[in-house]
């Protein structure tokens, strides 16, 4: 099973119709332990990358995810924005010049966006961040696949994982981003990069098996 260009562009742009529908509560999330902006942040974000992608092609996957990264890097203010922006661009130089993608690059992707994100924000597994479900989604993908287990199926496992990560994140308390500031005072609250993350996560799976 492989995706193309134009299918990855209509991926990218349901997830920016899921983050939109999940503005409030991404943003009712942040504000509990963080500044109340990570909805908007995300919104924002995705409003620019679909203006950016508009008339692409799809002839270069590694282009359409360079530009999903810029248009995030440049449109989002706060730590996300940055952060993801990175996460794109990581995943785009993976695929670069491919007019079709596998699972396998897939993994690759993740991989490289999970470790753009750990470079550039300086953050590990537990300290109640986005890589808290980015970290086991890859990881269950990646023993899905040494498994056998087809796409669709490995895909599932690792938002289970990820929606796994996310419940974790209510048990620790942040230590790094602004809910840093709150310590203690954050457990009790799942954290909104994380959330945002898995939606991302789950998007991706739900239009794969459509
Ligand atoms: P800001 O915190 O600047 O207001 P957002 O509200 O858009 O930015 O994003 C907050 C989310 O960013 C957090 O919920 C967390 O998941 C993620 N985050 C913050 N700092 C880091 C970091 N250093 N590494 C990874 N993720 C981070
Ligand atoms: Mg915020």
């Amino acid at each position: 099973m492989s995706v193309n260009g134009l299918r990855v562009i209509e991926i990218i742009n349901k997830i920016g119709e899921v983050i939109e529908k999940n503005k409030l509560f991404l943003t009712e999330l942040d504000a509990a332990i963080g500044d109340g902006d990570h909805g908007l942040n995300m919104s924002k974000g995705f409003n620019a990358v679909k203006e950016k992608l508009k008339d692409d092609n799809g002839n270069n996957i590694g282009n359409i995810l360079k530009k999903t990264g810029m248009a995030l890097v440049s449109n989002v203010g706060g730590a996300s924005g940055p952060l993801y922006g990175t996460a794109f661009m990581k995943a785009a130089m993976v695929v670069n010049g491919k007019s079709e993608i596998d699972i396998k690059d897939f993994e690759k992707m993740l991989e490289a966006a999970l470790d753009g994100i750990k470079m550039r924000g300086k953050a590990e597994l537990n300290d109640k961040t986005m890589i808290d479900a980015i970290e086991p989604a890859l990881n269950s993908l990646r023993s899905s696949i040494e498994k056998g287990l087809c796409p669709k199926e490995a895909l599932k496992e690792a938002v289970d994982a990820a929606y796994k990560g996310v419940e974790h994140t209510k048990e620790i308390a942040a230590r790094k981003g602004r809910a840093s500031y709150l310590g203690e005072r954050s457990i009790g609250h799942q954290d909104a990069g994380a959330t945002s993350s898995t939606l991302i996560l789950e998007t991706i799976y739900k239009e794969i098996q459509g």
